[in-house]
C-alpha cells in the first residue's frame, strides 16, 4: 500500500515536471514526445490507483476477521485472568489453612512442658517414623533391640523420660492385660 503510494506521488512529480517542458518545446517532435510521456504516466496512475483501491477492498475483507481474532484474544485473556483469580483465592485458602495449623501446632506445644518437647525434637530430627514408642517382650518396639531387664524395670515406672540406648526413641511401657486376658487372647 505505502509502495503504491510512493509510486504515485513520484508520478505526479513526473507529471508536473512534464507539463513544464510543454510550455517549453521548441520542435512538434519534442512535443508529441512530451505529450505521450504524460498519457502513459497518467495511464500508470489510473493503474495504481486500482492497485490502491483493490487494496483498501481486501482491507474491508479482512477487518471482520480481525476483529473477531481480537474477540478471540480478549476472550482468552479474560478465561485467563478467571483461571489466575480462582487459584489465587485457592492458594489464599490453602495458606489460611496453614496457618490455622501453624497456630494449633504452637498452642499444643505451649501446652507441653519445654524439656519434653527438646527431647522430641532431637529424636525427630535424627530418626525416621514414630518417636515415641512402646515397650514390649523386653524390646524396643522402634528399632526391635532387645532391652536389658534392668532397664525395662526402669521404663516400667514410667517414672522419667526414657530414651531407647539403640535408637534413642522415647520409650514406654504399658502393663499386659491380667493373666487371665493373656491367656485367652
Ligand atoms: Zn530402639
Amino acid at each position: 500500500m505505502r509502495q503504491f503510494e510512493r509510486e504515485d506521488e513520484e508520478d505526479a512529480e513526473r507529471l508536473g515536471k512534464a507539463h513544464g517542458r510543454l510550455l517549453s518545446c521548441k520542435t512538434n517532435e519534442e512535443y508529441r514526445a512530451t505529450l505521450s510521456e504524460i498519457d502513459y504516466i497518467k495511464a500508470h496512475r489510473s493503474e495504481t490507483e486500482t492497485k490502491i483501491l483493490e487494496h483498501l477492498d481486501q482491507l474491508d475483507e479482512t477487518q471482520p476477521i480481525v476483529e473477531q481474532l481480537r474477540g478471540e484474544v480478549e476472550e482468552h485473556i479474560k478465561a485467563l485472568e478467571r483461571d489466575v483469580n480462582s487459584r489465587q483465592s485457592e492458594f489464599n485458602g490453602l495458606e489460611g489453612s496453614l496457618s490455622d495449623a501453624e497456630a494449633r501446632r504452637q498452642k499444643i506445644a505451649a501446652e507441653v512442658e519445654s524439656p519434653w518437647i527438646k527431647a522430641y525434637q532431637k529424636v525427630r530430627g535424627n530418626r525416621p517414623g514414630d518417636v515415641v514408642v512402646r515397650v514390649e517382650k523386653e524390646s524396643c518396639l522402634g528399632c526391635h533391640m532387645s532391652l536389658p531387664p534392668q532397664f525395662v524395670q526402669e521404663v516400667r515406672h514410667n517414672s522419667r523420660l526414657t530414651n531407647c540406648p539403640h535408637c534413642l526413641r522415647i520409650l514406654y511401657f504399658v502393663e499386659p492385660a491380667s493373666a487371665d486376658d493373656a491367656a485367652r487372647s
